[in-house]
């Protein structure tokens, strides 16, 4: 995640604008391309218009001649009609001639005889002019040089249609050049146009040597295009237009039609466009440019708020507020990285607890408990080992870190540590801040995620208990197996006893006093299928909590009715078995009901049934339990304390309530033995004290001999303990007990 967002940040903004670059030189390539081809297209259809108007242009200027030649020669048949000789008609004509534009004038006469405008006599004439005088029609000659004139002329022959006329056609020189200045034929920087004949061949001097078939060559037309340029004139088309392949020029052609089979060519090469081409990328390119400034603009606004906006998310998501540092999640990437980059280090994931949060949170202003975790966080801070440690804060608001370590002892004094540093702070409104953690040391075999870490580092300190001065506790793989089951049974639970997995396990006690067997204590066992026996200590306190405890002691108090029961039936002698209540259990409503009545149900006579309370939780109301023991002895019931001495204010629950019996905790036997003798005081203090207010004392956890002399010395009533008998199956049970009571000196075969 993190990756993805810093890969975005850092390449996606000059990749983008990358990309957009390359699609505007795309895009402007791709238009250079498309905006040459239209524009030469454009010039081609300005140049059909050009070459259009050239041709007719060059057409009236035929027109013109051809009618002022038409002039010369009705103006020289007239002078020969109406003149009385020849001489005059001819002086006639020369006046004519001041008329005209020609350079000079020939008129032919009928008898063979021909004369200039001048009344020269000519004997030969130019070949060209032979050509054109042949000719029945009006007719036009190919430029030529005239050496006289100095100047290239081109000759209009007009035929006279009257056959009495003295005349037969007059034939009239014209100045080339005049042709073309007023045509414009020739090469200018806009493109070149030529007057061609029908093969193709420029007619005019100046062009001497260009063909259609050489100008179309020298701009790579090909020769298909050449081709059909040359066929489109000899079969007199009117006109037509060629862009070289290259589009180096384009070239139209155009028919003049008039007296000649002549054509203007026009041809425009790409460089003259090009500027008009250019001017257009040019613009378009200026246009596309803004554009896209305008967009890289708006995206970089985009991108940047995004970014600010993107990177205050990263931040939310990574820092937790308070202790302005890493979130669990931030916490998680980066520890996770570092084990993966330090593979021979070891470290621990440490989990540490404010103690009493809940109240310090409900009593201080917020202000105040942030500054606590924001002093805890700076501490955590300047105690990690650059690039190799880390912390932040649980989703939980517990602080966590990463820790290295070679030895655990490393791991404790890093702890030790912390809470100095603490405690040099001092007090925060006037409270001083404890804490206690819980560590797990990372095994890389196992592959956990980080968050099951953390979770085994919180476990490891929630085994914790607040007001112990143990602060510290190591996850252990077993502790927490075990919870692991706990949890597990809990759900077995209403489905064993339907399914009878529980069963009664007795353990008889023996009386000191007598020497033989005194009772027994009815022990549950549950059998899980598959698993075998599963002791109380894994799940009484479990049941206890969770309320299914009075379900089940009501079932093992009925197991036991039914024992007895099945042995008076039977005619067995009958011993008193006790049998253990939960203080969840006799506070239940309908408690005594149910003991009673299931007691007088299987006549269970007095005395036979003992019920032991645990004082296990330190109690400060007793109005219940001191009323319930009182209606239980009424009934017959015997009540004993168990675990005397190892709950909590056992004395004054001796005082409160009424109970028959003591049962001294095992504890009071094994502890302190640097000092026996203390331990014997205590022994026969508790004794005697219980002996005074007029209760027996049972002893439990016996298990040597030692114990048992002692006891016996100090006057103790009964004993309970492996020394004497183990918990029993059924089965065994009722041959212990039969044995037990054939026997007469039981004192021997026990202590024997
Ligand atoms: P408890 O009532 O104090 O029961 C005596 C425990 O001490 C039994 O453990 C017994 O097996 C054990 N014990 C007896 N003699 C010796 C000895 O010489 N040495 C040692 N080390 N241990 C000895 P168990 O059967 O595991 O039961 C544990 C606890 O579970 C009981 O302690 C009792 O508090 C509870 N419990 C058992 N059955 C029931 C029940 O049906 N209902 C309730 N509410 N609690 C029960
Ligand atoms: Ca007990
Ligand atoms: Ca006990």
């Amino acid at each position: 995640m993190k990756k993805k967002i810093s890969f975005k940040s850092a390449y996606l903004f000059p990749l983008m604008i990358i990309i957009m670059f390359l699609l505007l030189f795309i895009m402007l390539f791709q238009m250079r391309f498309s905006i040459t081809q239209f524009v030469m297209e454009q010039a081609a259809a300005d140049n059909e218009m050009i070459t259009k108007e050239k041709s007719a242009l060059f057409d009236s200027l035929l027109d013109n001649m051809s009618l002022e030649a038409k002039g010369i020669l009705n103006y020289a048949e007239f002078s020969f009609i109406n003149m009385h000789n020849e001489y005059d008609a001819r002086e006639s004509i020369n006046d004519y001639y001041y008329n005209t534009n020609c350079v000079k004038f020939i008129y032919f006469m009928r008898d063979g005889r021909i004369y200039d405008q001048d009344a020269r006599l000519y004997l030969t004439i130019e070949d060209n002019l032979k050509q054109l005088e042949s000719s029945n029609e009006i007719a036009l000659s190919k430029p030529f040089y005239d050496s006289n004139a100095k100047t290239e002329l081109i000759i209009i022959y007009m035929p006279s249609q009257d056959a009495d006329s003295n005349v037969s056609g007059i034939a009239a020189y014209y100045r080339v050049s005049g042709i073309y200045t007023i045509g414009e034929f020739y090469v200018s920087d806009a493109g070149s146009y030529y007057i061609v004949d029908e093969e193709g061949t420029a007619v005019f001097e100046k062009d001497k040597g260009i063909t259609v078939k050489s100008l179309l060559e020298s701009y790579a037309f090909p020769e298909s295009d050449i081709l059909n340029i040359l066929k489109f004139m000899q079969s007199e088309g009117n006109i037509d237009t060629v862009i070289s392949s290259f589009d180096s020029a384009v070239v139209s052609v155009s028919s003049i039609q008039n007296i000649v089979d002549w054509y203007v060519i026009s041809l425009i090469p790409s460089t003259v466009i090009s500027g008009k081409t250019s001017y257009v990328i040019e613009q378009t390119m200026l246009i596309s440019v803004i554009i896209m400034a305008v967009f890289i603009i708006f995206v970089i606004i985009f991108l940047a708020t995004d970014n600010r906006s993107l990177r205050k998310m990263e931040r939310l998501q990574n820092i937790d507020p308070v202790a302005e540092c890493a979130n669990q999640y931030k916490f998680e990437i980066d520890s996770g990285e570092l084990i993966k980059a330090n593979r021979t280090t070891q470290y621990a994931i440490i989990y540490i607890n404010i103690l009493n949060f809940k109240n310090i949170k409900q009593l201080l202003p917020i202000s105040e408990v942030n500054t606590m975790i924001k002093n805890l966080s700076d501490i955590l801070r300047k105690s990690m080992i650059k690039n190799l440690e880390t912390y932040g804060r649980t989703s939980d608001g517990r602080m966590i870190a990463l820790l290295m370590y070679k030895e655990i002892h490393d791991i404790e004094e890093k702890f030790n540590d912390i809470i100095e540093k603490l405690k040099s702070i001092g007090p925060v409104s006037g409270y001083m801040m404890r804490i206690n953690a819980g560590v797990y040391c990372i095994d890389r075999n196992a592959n956990y995620q980080i968050s099951e870490m953390i979770d085994r580092a919180s476990f490891a300190q929630n085994s914790l208990k607040e007001d112990s001065n143990v602060n510290l506790e190591f996850y252990h793989q077993k502790s927490h197996d075990d919870l692991l089951r706990t949890i597990a049974l809990e759900g077995f639970m209403e489905k064993a006893l339907s399914n009878e997995e529980f069963i009664i396990y007795y353990q008889p006690k023996y009386d000191l006093v007598n020497n033989r067997i005194y009772g027994a204590e009815a022990l549950v066992r549950w059998i899980r299928p598959n698993e075998g026996i599963v002791p109380p200590s894994q799940f009484i306190n479990l049941f206890e909590r969770s309320g299914y405890i009075s379900q089940l002691d009501k079932f093992v108090f009925t197991e036991v009715c039914k024992f007895q029961n099945k042995m008076i039936k039977q005619g067995n002698r009958i011993i008193p078995i006790s049998v253990n209540v939960s203080r969840a259990s006799a506070e239940k409503d309908g408690f005594i009901e149910y003991y009673v009545n299931t007691k007088n149900s299987y006549g269970i006579k007095d005395g036979f049934l003992e019920l032991e309370f645990t004082e296990s939780r330190a109690l400060e109301d007793y109005d219940i339990l001191s009323k319930r023991i009182k209606e239980l002895k009424k009934f017959g019931f015997v009540c004993s304390i168990d675990d005397f001495g190892a709950g909590y204010s056992s004395f004054k629950a001796l005082q409160a309530l009424d109970f028959d019996i003591i049962k001294l905790d095992a504890a009071f036997l094994k502890t302190n033995n640097s000092n026996p003798s203390k331990n014997v005081n205590l022994l026969s203090g508790v004794i005697t004290l219980g002996k005074t207010l007029g209760m027996r004392i049972i002893a439990e956890g016996v298990e040597t001999r030692q114990e048992l002399n002692l006891l016996r010395e100090l006057n103790c009533d009964a004993i309970q303990g492996y020394i004497y008998a183990r918990p029993m199956s059924t089965a065994d049970f009722i041959i212990f007990v039969d044995k037990a009571l054939r026997i007469k000196t039981e004192s021997e075969s026990f202590i024997g």
